[in-house]
Parts: structure tokens; C-alpha cells; sequence
């Protein structure tokens, strides 16, 4: 039988606490998926203010030479393509990395596109100031939870607009230009700050309410003394261990066991050193069921009991030496028990037929439980095949 590093108890509570991220992971998983959905909406804006202002020239009978419409169609175009192509063939490969340099790109796209546009026309400034300040707040949002790639995006944008206004109307300056821009700062800076905020207090707590609902569902699956898999966890996969070897024709066995005269001992001892004796069989148990699809489970007060899928009769017989043999060894003192000075168990055996039911399985295991209660006591009993 492999041995495993980790017995089954410790097995049954760390998976699920470690397959949780941690919260800055949680953090980078939440700010990654936004980044992307984010490229996705800002190339649909790109496109419909694209078409808006195509038909507003075309309507206004403003024409457009080759070059704007090349201009304009063959870098986004190309953007889109790429993106599209790496978020398909490399969804996990530095998504931040592509989605935030995919903004950039397109942001840098849209200054040379108005560049191009205030050059060809200046009386449209306003217009052209307008569409930079749509484009500044959609980037602003696109971008905030990266605040320093939200500021030189989106002040590169500000200073920009900012340029051409000094350049074409240098009296406008100090009045509009520089208000402008600190206004702007103040806005995004506060804006940045009060949306991070809120995004991380709703990341949080998601995190803490995965933890909790993980921690729920630990905890209805598991005995509280003993720390092994309860009786309802039991139940729910020896009827999915069945099924499995109904149709893989795979051999299973379950072992049923019960400390000898273990009232006797509480009686003697208490019921305190009682639970520690219950402690430690739970934990040799474990150690000894270690296979990774084996279970150990607490099915009653003293009672416990081991499902061993693809293990057959022989091998069952194996386990079960082995826990007499761990038990000994353990040397577990017991004042008042009739077979032994140590704390003893008694074992049934039983291996699965086809077509039985859970139940009809389990009162074989009993059956023979109870044959070892009526003869020996420490040792087990099985039904030959
Ligand atoms: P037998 O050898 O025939 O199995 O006798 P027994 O005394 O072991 O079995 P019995 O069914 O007569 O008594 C079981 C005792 O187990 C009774 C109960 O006080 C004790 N018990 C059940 N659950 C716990 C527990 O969680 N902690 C402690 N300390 N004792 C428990
Ligand atoms: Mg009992
Ligand atoms: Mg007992």
C-alpha cells in the first residue's frame, strides 16, 4: 500500500483551505478580469464614436481624404486583432501586461487621430476637446484600478488637449487650459481614490464570504472531536464509491470498527481522557488509511469506520492488521478493559457485491463486527468469498 506524506484527516481539511486564493490574489484575479473587460467595452466605445464622427463628416459634407479614414480604421483595426488574438490562444499569459499596453496603444491611437483632425480642421477644437474629455473619463474608468497607469493615461490626455488650445488660442491659457487641468487632477485623483476604495471593500468581502461558505462546508462534513470525516460525509461518498465500482467492476471494502469496553473506560477515566483516546485512534486511523481516495470517518460515539475503494478482500485484511498492530503499539492505557491493559478495537470486514445498497453493505460489516464482539474481541472478522 503507497504511503502518503499526509494522512487522510489533515488531507480532508488543508485541501480546501488552500484551494481558496489568498486576497491579494484574489485581488490580482478581480483587477486582471476587469482589465480585460474593459479593453472589450472601450474598443466597442472606440468603434461607435468612430462611425459617429465618420457620418458626422460625411453628413456635413466634410469629407475624408485616404489617409484620415487609413489613419484612423488600420491601427485600431490591428489593435483589435491582436488583442482578440492573444486574449484567444493566451488567456492566463500576462493579462495585465496585454490588456494595460492594449489602452496605452489605444490611447495613443485616438491623440494621433485628433492630432490628424485638429490639424486638418482647427475650427472644430471644441469638438475635438469634447471627444478627448469622453475619452479621458472612459479611461478613467477603464484604468482605475491601476492608479499610476490611470494617471499618465489619462493627464497625457488632458495635457495633450491642453497643447493644442496653447498652440491655436494661446489667450485661452491661463484661463480655461490651466483650470482645466487642475480640476481634472482633483477629479481624477478623488475619483480614482473613492472607486479603488470601493473596489477593494467588495473584493474583500467576496474573499471573506468564499472563506466562510468553504468553512460551512468543512464543517458540515466533518466530526468536531476528531477532526475525520462525519457521518453524513461518509454516507455521501460510499454512495458515490459504489456507483464508481458498480461500473468500473473495481473491488471495495469498508471496515467498521469499535473500541472494546470503552464506557468502562470513560467510567474509570472520564470522559475527558476518553475524548483524547478518541483523538488518537482518529489519528492512527488516518495514518493508516492513506491512500488518496480512501476515507475515515467517525460513524458513532466510539464507533468509527474505513471505506477502501479498488482494495479488495486481501487487502482489507491488510489494513486492518495494520490497525490492530498501530493500536499496540500506541499502548493506549485502559484500567478496566476485559481483554487487554491497553484500549483495544473490534473490526468487521465487509466487501462490496454487485447490486448491494449501501445499507445491505454496511450490516455486513456490522454483522461481523459484532461476531468479533461476541468472541475475542481485538481483531476483526470478515465474510470468506
Ligand atoms: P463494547 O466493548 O461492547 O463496544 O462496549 P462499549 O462500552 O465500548 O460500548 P457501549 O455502546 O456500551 O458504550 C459506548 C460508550 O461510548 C458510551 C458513551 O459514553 C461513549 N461515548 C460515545 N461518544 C463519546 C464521546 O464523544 N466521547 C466520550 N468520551 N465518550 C463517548
Ligand atoms: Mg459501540
Ligand atoms: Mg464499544
Amino acid at each position: 500500500m503507497p504511503e502518503s506524506s499526509e494522512p487522510a484527516f489533515t488531507q480532508l481539511k488543508s485541501i480546501k483551505t488552500h484551494s481558496l486564493p489568498s486576497f491579494s490574489q484574489q485581488m490580482r484575479i478581480e483587477v486582471d478580469s476587469y482589465l480585460v473587460q474593459s479593453c472589450r467595452w472601450l474598443t466597442m466605445l472606440s468603434c461607435l464614436l468612430i462611425v459617429v464622427f465618420l457620418a458626422f463628416r460625411v453628413l456635413n459634407q466634410q469629407g475624408l481624404s485616404v489617409l484620415q479614414v487609413t489613419m484612423v480604421v488600420t491601427p485600431l483595426l490591428a489593435l483589435m486583432g491582436i488583442s482578440t488574438y492573444l486574449a484567444l490562444n493566451y488567456p492566463q499569459f500576462k493579462r495585465r501586461f496585454y490588456t494595460v499596453t492594449y489602452m496605452v496603444c489605444l490611447a495613443i491611437c485616438w491623440s494621433g487621430w485628433v492630432s490628424l483632425g485638429i490639424v486638418n480642421s482647427p475650427e472644430l477644437l471644441s469638438s475635438y476637446e469634447s471627444l478627448v474629455n469622453i475619452l479621458g473619463l472612459a479611461f478613467v474608468i477603464a484604468l482605475f484600478p491601476l492608479r499610476s497607469w490611470c494617471l499618465i493615461v489619462v493627464l497625457g490626455f488632458v495635457v495633450f488637449i491642453s497643447f493644442w488650445r496653447i498652440y491655436l488660442l494661446p489667450a485661452d491659457f491661463a484661463l480655461i487650459s490651466t483650470t482645466k487641468l487642475i480640476c481634472f487632477f482633483i477629479v481624477i485623483v478623488t475619483g480614482q481614490i473613492v472607486a479603488n476604495g470601493w473596489f477593494i471593500r467588495a473584493v474583500k468581502k467576496d474573499a471573506e464570504n468564499k472563506r466562510l461558505l468553504q468553512k460551512l462546508a468543512h464543517q458540515a462534513q466533518t466530526d468536531a472531536l476528531t477532526e475525520l470525516a462525519n457521518r453524513g460525509c461518509f454516507d455521501n461518498t460510499l454512495t458515490t464509491e459504489i456507483a464508481n465500482s458498480q461500473r468500473t467492476q473495481k473491488p471495495l471494502c469498508i471496515i467498521l470498527l469499535d473500541v472494546d469496553f470503552f464506557k468502562k473506560l470513560n467510567d474509570s477515566l472520564g470522559h475527558q481522557k476518553g475524548d483524547k483516546c478518541l483523538i488518537e485512534i482518529a489519528k492512527m486511523l488516518a495514518g493508516v488509511a492513506n491512500r488518496p481516495r480512501d476515507l475515515c470517518a467517525r460513524y458513532g460515539g466510539e464507533e468509527f469506520i474505513l471505506l477502501l475503494p479498488e482494495t479488495d478482500l486481501a487487502g482489507a485484511i491488510i489494513v486492518a492488521e495494520k490497525i490492530k498492530k498501530r493500536l499496540s503499539e500506541l499502548a493506549i492505557p485502559h484500567p478496566d478493559s476485559n481483554v487487554s491493559q491497553f484500549v483495544t478495537v473490534s473490526q468487521g470486514i465487509a466487501q462490496f457485491k454487485s447490486g448491494m445498497t449501501e445499507d445491505e453493505l454496511c450490516h455486513v460489516a456490522d454483522e461481523n463486527l459484532y461476531k468479533v464482539k461476541q468472541s475475542t474481541r481485538n481483531h476483526f472478522a470478515f465474510n470468506e468469498s
